[in-house]
């Protein structure tokens, strides 16, 4: 498959690429990226990292940082951004990708009456919406309108981001603000091309979790029936889908667009 926006040479930053849909999205990304393009992989896992780097083409210049994106500065992003780029500037790249992937359930075995800590509310917003926010703000720092580079921003959403689901409160309310951040970034930043992607049920930790410990028994029930009818997808089934929607490019910018939408015109 050719991605028109994922072609030449390309600065390429995927967060949670350790494993699941971020590993993913890193190795089926990197196979279309030009000569010299640079691929900068972020998650906690140091072992996983340098495993989902090994895999990728020899003609990038692969760079992992293990970081816990939860406690992570602005200046720490800075920075390992800035070493990926090394004596490179921003404007010798023809594109610039950033997917906001890494994410986390919370715990999902409590009802919404009985989130009362307010620490872990804190904790949980730290990774899931004010990381990808704080990061998407260093990225364009650094690859700014000046720079005239083409730039991409993909944000893994979810459909609990626009539909409640009962022991999911951290969950939903997190994808629901991560999404609306990156409509409003779309929105101010209309050269910039943003996608927010919800990629259906895939096969990874994530799914696992809540087949086991979702608190509400239907909803728990659902993820179980899900798996047992077979389609839970693959985490390669939902990245070809993603690829195809970049290239189709059939989409407004800060859409939130779902593996399952039908995708031939432009609403
Ligand atoms: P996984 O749990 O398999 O992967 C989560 C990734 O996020 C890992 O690479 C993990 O790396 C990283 N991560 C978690 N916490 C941190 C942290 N504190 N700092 C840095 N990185 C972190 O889940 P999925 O692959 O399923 O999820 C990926 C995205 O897809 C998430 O945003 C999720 O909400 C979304 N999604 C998933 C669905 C599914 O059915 N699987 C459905 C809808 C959306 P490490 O542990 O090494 O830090």
């Amino acid at each position: 498959m050719s991605v028109p926006l994922l072609s030449g040479k390309v600065f390429l930053l995927v967060t949670g690429a350790s494993q699941g849909i971020g590993k993913q999205i890193t190795e089926s990304f990197a196979t279309l990226l030009g000569n010299g393009s640079v691929v900068l992989l972020i998650a906690r896992n140091k072992n996983a990292l340098k495993e989902t780097a090994q895999k990728l083409p020899k003609s990038l210049s692969v760079h992992t940082a293990s970081m816990d994106l939860s406690v992570a500065t602005a200046d720490e992003l800075k920075d390992v951004v800035c070493k990926a780029l090394g004596s490179e500037s921003a404007t010798q790249f023809e594109k610039a990708v950033i997917v906001h992937n890494a994410g986390s359930l919370g715990d999902v075995s409590k009802p919404a009456n009985d989130m009362k800590d307010f620490e872990i509310w804190r904790n949980y917003y730290n990774l899931n919406v004010f990381s990808p926010a704080i990061l998407n703000g260093v990225f364009m720092e650094l690859f700014n309108k000046e720079t005239k580079v083409t730039r991409l921003v993909v944000n893994i959403t979810s459909l609990c981001g626009i539909q409640p689901c009962k022991s999911l409160a951290y969950y939903c309310t997190g994808k629901a603000a991560r999404e609306m951040f990156f409509k409003v970034f779309a929105i101010e930043n209309p050269q910039v091309n943003v996608l927010n992607y919800s990629p259906g049920p895939v096969e990874t930790d994530m799914q696992e979790v809540l087949r086991n410990n979702l608190g509400d028994a239907d909803g728990k029930k659902t993820f179980n029936d899900i798996k047992a009818s077979g389609s839970v997808l693959t985490t390669e089934q939902t990245i070809n889908r993603l690829m195809e929607i970049l290239k189709l490019q059939n989409y407004k910018s800060g859409d939130h667009v779902d593996y399952y939408d039908k995708q031939d015109l432009k609403q």
